[in-house]
């Protein structure tokens, strides 16, 4: 298993790692290119700890098992308990910005969503959650702003911003914590942008959010 732990503007922190809370389908233009209708409410989902792992180090993908997607996807990291939280308490609770990819077994997503099966196995594996260091939040500034691309061997497959998202961060937040107290060292994935695809053994990835945080990793085989 590889190592990982929280980093904030270069330090590492003190926050314990904690679950994963994923939202699907929060750009529209991403819901259509898997011919998935637009939800109502948010549809949310939940990685464990163990699908961590720095971006990096080299992404390790379960090969044996179908298609691997890249979805490439601003993340957070909780540093405050959120319980049917206000969007000015979540605001409070963010420790980090970064960027997250949400592995998914696309294959196997597929078949457990036509038979109306949950998708764990699909986006809950070891490893499942390559995860950059973390920027302050006041150094980012606008959440809703940022420019999310991803290259693959040089070339760019995700170019999507964050203020295309269907549920904002703060109010995605709170909804959120309606459900699932945050706690200290939670992070949320708020979502890809389109153009996501298969990786493949070899690939060398490229993710940036905005100009303040470029990440380089390269897939291998688990
Ligand atoms: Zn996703």
């Amino acid at each position: 298993m590889h190592s990982y732990s929280h980093i904030i503007d270069g330090k590492k922190s003190d926050l314990p790692l904690g679950k994963v809370v994923c939202v699907g389908r929060n750009y529209a233009a991403h819901a259509r290119e898997l011919n998935n209708p637009l939800p109502t409410s948010p549809v949310l989902f939940i990685k464990p700890s163990t699908a961590l792992t720095s971006i990096d180090e080299e992404i390790l993908i379960p090969s044996a098992l179908g298609e691997c997607h890249f979805e490439t996807e601003m993340s957070l990291l909780i540093g405050k308990p959120l319980t049917n939280c206000n969007e000015s308490e979540a605001l409070g609770a963010i420790a980090g910005v970064g960027l997250s990819l949400d592995l998914t077994l696309r294959d196997i997503q597929q078949d457990l969503k036509d038979k109306g099966l949950p998708w764990e196995k699909a986006k809950a594996f070891d490893g499942a959650c390559p995860s950059s260091a973390f920027i302050s939040q006041p150094i980012v500034g606008d959440l809703q702003n940022q420019q999310i691309r991803l290259y693959k061997n040089g070339q760019l497959h995700q170019d999507g911003n964050t203020s295309d998202m269907l549920n904002r961060i703060l109010p995605l937040l709170a909804y959120i914590s309606q459900f699932f107290t945050l706690l200290p060292g939670d992070m949320v994935l708020t979502g890809t942008p389109s153009g996501v695809g298969p990786l493949e053994v070899g690939d060398k990835l490229v993710l940036e959010l905005s100009d303040l945080i470029r990440c380089k990793t390269e897939v291998t085989s688990a």
